[in-house]
C-alpha cells in the first residue's frame, strides 16, 4: 500500500466548500484517503511520505475539458489576412493548413508539450480530441503513450468526419472503438467522437452513436460553434442542429457537447432536458469569431459545463478569467459570473463532464491535487478564495500538480518530462507543418 500526505497551508475542497486553513489531503493507492487538519493526517503515523506543501494552496487539479494539442504547432501561424469567417477559417485555414498536414511525429511533439505545459499550470486532466485524417490509424496509442510517461489523466479520441469520404470517416469511429476496448479503466481512457452536423451525415451520426453505447464510452461532438451550423442545419433539415440530433434520438448523459456558442433557447432546453454534457471554450471562441456561449441561460436550465482551453490559451487560469469576465461584459451585470462557478466548471464539472473521478479534494476520488503559491498581494479569507484564484493567480503560481497520488510537478521542476526539449521537438514540427505541401 502506497500511502502519502499532502501538508497544506490552506485547502479548497470543492469550488462551494468553505476554505480550511492548514489543512491537507492523504492519498492511498493513488486515491485521496482523507481531507482534513494537517495535524490529524499527521496523528501518530510515522514513516509515511510526507510532501510539505504549506507555503501553498491545495485544490482539486483543473480539467481541460475540450483540448485540440495539435493546434499548439498553428500558434503564430502566419496568415496573409484573418479568415472572412468561421466556415472559411475551417474550409480555408484549419482543415488544409493544420489538420491534413498533420502524421505521428507533429502528433506526439504537440501533445508531449502540451501536456508538460498543462502539468506545469495545474491541469491534471485533458480530454483531447484529435482531427489528424492522415496521420491514423494508431495514433491514438501515440498519444496515449505520452500521456503513460508525462502522467497526466487523459481521455483520448479521433473526431470522425466525412470530408476526406467514407471510408476515412468510420475508420475513424472504429480506431475509438479500438481504443476504448483496450483502455476501459486506468489513467488514460477513451471515447468516441465526432465533428459537426455540417460535416458528418445522419447515418454517421448514428454510426458512430451505436458504437458508442455498445463500446459503453461516451461520445464527443462540436456544436454549434458559431451561426454557420445552425444556418445550415435550418436550411437542410429545416431544424437547428440540437433539435436535429434530438429528432435522432442522439442525446442523453453519455454526450459530450463542445462550444455550445449559438444555441437558441429551446435548445439549451433540450440539451439540459436530456442531461448532455457541454464543454465551455470562452476563449477560442473568440478567436474564432464565433459569438459568446450562452453560459449563464446554461446555467439557468442546470447545465452543468466543464471548461476547455481547445487548444488555443492553455493556461487554465486565462480561461477561467475569460469565462469569468465576458458574460459580465455582455450581460452589463457584475453579478452574470461568480468566480465561485468558474472554479466549479475547470474542476468538479469538467470531470463530471468528460467521465473522471476527480475535480475534487474527497475521499474516494482519485488524488488530482494542485498547490498554488499563497504569496498573494492581498489577505486570503474565506469570502475571496474564489476571486483569489481565478482574477489573481496565474499557471506560473501552480508549485505541486500531483496526479493519481504521482507527483509530476513540484517547485520549477517537472518529474516526467522535459519541457525545454519537448518545446525544442515541438518547435521543429512546427516548422515542418508551416511549410510542408498537402499531400
Ligand atoms: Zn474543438
Amino acid at each position: 500500500m502506497a500511502e502519502r500526505i499532502v501538508l497544506g497551508g490552506a485547502l479548497l475542497a470543492a469550488a462551494d466548500a468553505e476554505l480550511q486553513m492548514e489543512w491537507g489531503v492523504r492519498i492511498v493507492d493513488g486515491t485521496i484517503a482523507d481531507v482534513g487538519p494537517n495535524e490529524a493526517l499527521v496523528g501518530t503515523r510515522r514513516g509515511i511520505e510526507t510532501i510539505d506543501a504549506r507555503d501553498l494552496l491545495l485544490v482539486p487539479g483543473f480539467v481541460n475539458a475540450h483540448m485540440h494539442s495539435y493546434g499548439i504547432l498553428a500558434h503564430g501561424i502566419p496568415l496573409a489576412e484573418p479568415p472572412a469567417g468561421f466556415y472559411p477559417f475551417l474550409a480555408e485555414f484549419w482543415w488544409p493548413r493544420v489538420e491534413d498536414r498533420l502524421d505521428a511525429a507533429m502528433v506526439e511533439a504537440a501533445f508531449r508539450l502540451a501536456c508538460a505545459r498543462m502539468i506545469r499550470s495545474g491541469v491534471t486532466t485533458v480530454c483531447d480530441v484529435l482531427e489528424a485524417p492522415r496521420a491514423a490509424p494508431g495514433i491514438l496509442d501515440v498519444e496515449a503513450r505520452v500521456a503513460e510517461e508525462t502522467g497526466i489523466r487523459a481521455v483520448l479520441s479521433l473526431e470522425a468526419s466525412e470530408r476526406h469520404g467514407d471510408a476515412a470517416a468510420r475508420a475513424a469511429l472504429f480506431e475509438n472503438a479500438g481504443f476504448a476496448a483496450t483502455h476501459g479503466t486506468g489513467r488514460v481512457t477513451g471515447m468516441m467522437s465526432l465533428h459537426t452536423s455540417f460535416s458528418c451525415s445522419e447515418a454517421l451520426v448514428r454510426e458512430g452513436k451505436a458504437l458508442a453505447v455498445e463500446s459503453g464510452v461516451r461520445i464527443h461532438l462540436h456544436l454549434s460553434e458559431s451561426d454557420y451550423e445552425p444556418s445550415y442545419t435550418l436550411e437542410r433539415y429545416g431544424v437547428r442542429p440540437a433539435i436535429w440530433y434530438d429528432r435522432l434520438g442522439f442525446w442523453d448523459s453519455s454526450v459530450l457537447a463542445s462550444q455550445g456558442v449559438a444555441l437558441d433557447a429551446e435548445e439549451i432546453a433540450v440539451l439540459a432536458k436530456r442531461r448532455v454534457r457541454l464543454a465551455h471554450m470562452p476563449a477560442s471562441n473568440c478567436e474564432v469569431g464565433g459569438g459568446v456561449a450562452p453560459v449563464p441561460e446554461m446555467l439557468e436550465a442546470g447545465i452543468r459545463p466543464g471548461l476547455g482551453t481547445d487548444g488555443y490559451i492553455n493556461d487554465p487560469f486565462e480561461v477561467m478569467r475569460a469565462a469569468f469576465l465576458i458574460p459580465k461584459g455582455v450581460r452589463r451585470d457584475a453579478r452574470a459570473m461568480p468566480a465561485r462557478t468558474v472554479l466549479a466548471m475547470a474542476t468538479a464539472w469538467g470531470a463530471d463532464a468528460v467521465g473522471v473521478n476527480a475535480g475534487l479534494l474527497a475521499p474516494g476520488r482519485r488524488a488530482d491535487v494542485v498547490g498554488v503559491r499563497l504569496d498573494l498581494d492581498t489577505p486570503l479569507t474565506p469570502e475571496n478564495v474564489a476571486e483569489q484564484l481565478v482574477l489573481f493567480r496565474s499557471g506560473t503560481d501552480v508549485a505541486l500538480t500531483v496526479v493519481d497520488g504521482r507527483v509530476l510537478f513540484r517547485d520549477r521542476g517537472l518529474l516526467t518530462v522535459d519541457l525545454e526539449a519537448a518545446r525544442r521537438e515541438a518547435h521543429a514540427q512546427a516548422r515542418r507543418l508551416w511549410t510542408r505541401g498537402i499531400r
